[in-house]
């Protein structure tokens, strides 16, 4: 499989009146060619900054990029000039936002908004250009295509809404699509639509996918390799089996540990990750999670721990992977944890 997509090292931050928020601390993740991958972590972990940053969407008068690197075909695009990004988005780079009503224009119609991106971004025929956006239409699954077409987004339910912005996320065949919390906003039934949907569309156009999520089940259903972010840092990284089987961080357990299982009992309780995120405005020197983590040792809160390989796909970045560190029993049955 070919590299289409490569962070590395990338850090962004925000100027608020604070102080500085140092959001991204070095994010490194690739992504290959027709590959699915998810970026898992809660709320504020830097997420959505990060895929900001590779679309060149961060707010210039208060974000900065302090280093690092993303290259798209082996190019790099972090800090292009205005121009040349618009040309790279929407034609080689598809974007879906978690906030449909937000994302679309609510004086338009909706196949309008479509049509203005393939006149933009492709050399479609004019005369041709409604035809191919009732096509679209049709290929996110929207009945009635036609009359769809002439509709304004407040006609549309949520579900439809999220329909529409995919199907503007590949109006010009883009080799990537990067999709923020895409099922965020939708209800479980449609969210499952959804999910399916980019599934499917990910095979037929054999493109790339970039999912970020909050959510385990999102990442089991469609990635085939996750990187699970904490305060702004990639914790680990895998396969989907190997993190789901054979999870190497403690914040992957945590996050495990929270979601229900298929089959469980009333006796198996959801046990959630306890406290809170460290402040961004000061990040700790050491592990982002320490403050959290049961097995925490002293070397935790003092050094950053590096990335430990444990396969050709799987890191982590935990001290109990070092070959010095007690083994994780041991740390129980000495009291450290229960
Ligand atoms: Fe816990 Fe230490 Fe691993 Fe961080 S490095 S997750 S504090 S054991």
């Amino acid at each position: 499989m070919s590299r289409l997509l490569e962070v590395e090292d990338l850090q962004v931050s925000f100027k608020t009146y604070g102080g500085e928020v140092k959001a991204v601390r070095g994010v490194d993740f690739y992504l290959n060619q027709g590959e699915v991958l998810a970026v898992v972590g809660e709320s504020g972990c830097g997420k959505s900054v990060t895929a900001q940053s590779i679309m060149g969407l961060l707010p210039k008068k208060v974000s900065r990029i302090k280093g690092g690197s993303v290259t798209f075909e082996g190019e790099e695009i972090l800090g292009l000039p205005k121009k040349q990004m618009q040309a790279i988005k929407g034609s080689k780079i598809g974007l879906i936002s978690q906030d449909p009503m937000t994302s679309l224009n609510p004086t338009m119609m909706v196949g309008k908004q479509i049509a203005e991106v393939i006149k933009k971004h492709t050399d479609i025929a004019k005369n041709q250009i409604k035809v191919r956006v009732i096509e679209l239409l049709a290929m996110v699954g929207l009945p009635n295509p036609e009359q769809r077409y002439s509709q304004y987004p407040h006609e549309l339910s949520g579900g439809m809404r999220q329909r529409v912005l995919i199907a503007m996320a590949i109006s010009c065949d883009p080799q990537l699509i990067i999709a923020d919390e895409p099922t965020t906003a939708l209800d479980v039934t449609i969210q499952a639509q959804i999910l399916d949907l980019l599934k499917d569309l990910q095979k037929s156009l054999d493109t790339s996918i970039m999912i970020i999520t909050h959510d385990l089940g999102v990442v089991a259903e469609v990635a085939q390799r996750v990187a699970v972010m904490y305060a702004g840092v990639i914790v680990e990284s895998g396969t989907v089996e190997e993190i789901f089987e054979n999870p190497d961080h403690p914040y992957t357990w945590g996050l495990l540990n929270s979601i229900p299982k298929y089959g469980s009992g009333e006796k198996d309780r959801l046990i959630p990750i306890q406290g809170s995120p460290p402040d961004l405005f000061a990040p700790p020197t050491g592990c982002p999670f320490a403050a959290r983590c049961e097995y925490a040792m002293e070397i935790c809160v003092q050094e950053m721990p590096d990335k430990k390989r444990t396969s050709e796909t799987h890191h982590a970045r935990c001290w109990l992977n070092d070959p010095r560190a007690p083994l994780v029993k041991d740390l129980i049955s000495a009291g450290r944890a229960e």
